[in-house]
């Protein structure tokens, strides 16, 4: 077999790998549309290692009144509940908006093999779609691999219905400077529209 050979045998690879990325999203999409059904900012995350669902969760930081119930720190804590074992090693998470400086800190400690992330958040995110990349920092004593904009066109339809819904209740006045950083945020991503404007 040649070089050709080989790299086509790379690209059936990825493709395998990648197609799955997918079909593991759509758990934590599944997650992250209970979360607007309960009424939180719909963010959902999935952690599997060799094809095995160790945990789904999603975020619950209203209903708990606690900042820290991200649905990525609820899935990392179930899985190390799950496995016995708080590194988790060959582990990959699924979440549907990158995650946050605490999330991503949080996969760090967690020793996480991989993070697959839908939509990038340019304000806050911290595995490269925002301000830095916490996954990739030298003097740390690990670090893991990153993808990002799995299926994120799904991941941020959830998040634009949710603000949508919340513009809806408040027609009647002008949008807040709160309401506008959220809408320049969901106008980043391709093919999104200002939806508050
Ligand atoms: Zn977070």
């Amino acid at each position: 077999m040649g070089m050709g050979g080989a790299r086509n045998g790379l690209r059936r690879t990825m493709g395998y790998e990648g197609s799955l990325d997918e079909e593991y999203m759509r758990l934590a999409l599944r997650e992250a549309a209970l979360a607007l059904a309960e009424d939180e900012v719909p963010a959902g995350a999935a952690i599997l290692r060799n094809g095995e669902v160790l945990a789904l969760a999603h975020n619950q930081v209203r209903a708990t009144g606690n900042p820290t119930a991200h649905g990525e720190m609820l899935a990392i804590a179930a899985a190390a509940a799950r496995t016995g074992d708080w590194r988790l090693n060959g582990c990959t998470l699924y979440s549907t908006k990158e995650p946050c400086p605490m999330c991503a800190g949080a996969c760090v400690m967690a020793r996480l093999d991989r993070v697959v992330y839908g939509i990038a958040d340019p304000a806050m995110g911290c595995l490269g779609g925002g301000p830095c990349a916490l996954s990739q920092i030298p003097q740390f004593n690990h670090r893991f691999s990153v993808r990002g904009g799995v299926l994120a066109g799904d991941c941020l339809a959830l998040l634009r219905d949710f603000f949508l819904a919340k513009r809806k209740k408040n027609r009647s006045r002008p949008p807040d400077s709160k309401e506008l950083h959220k809408a320049s945020f969901l106008a980043i991503d391709r093919g999104a529209k200002i939806i508050f404007l």
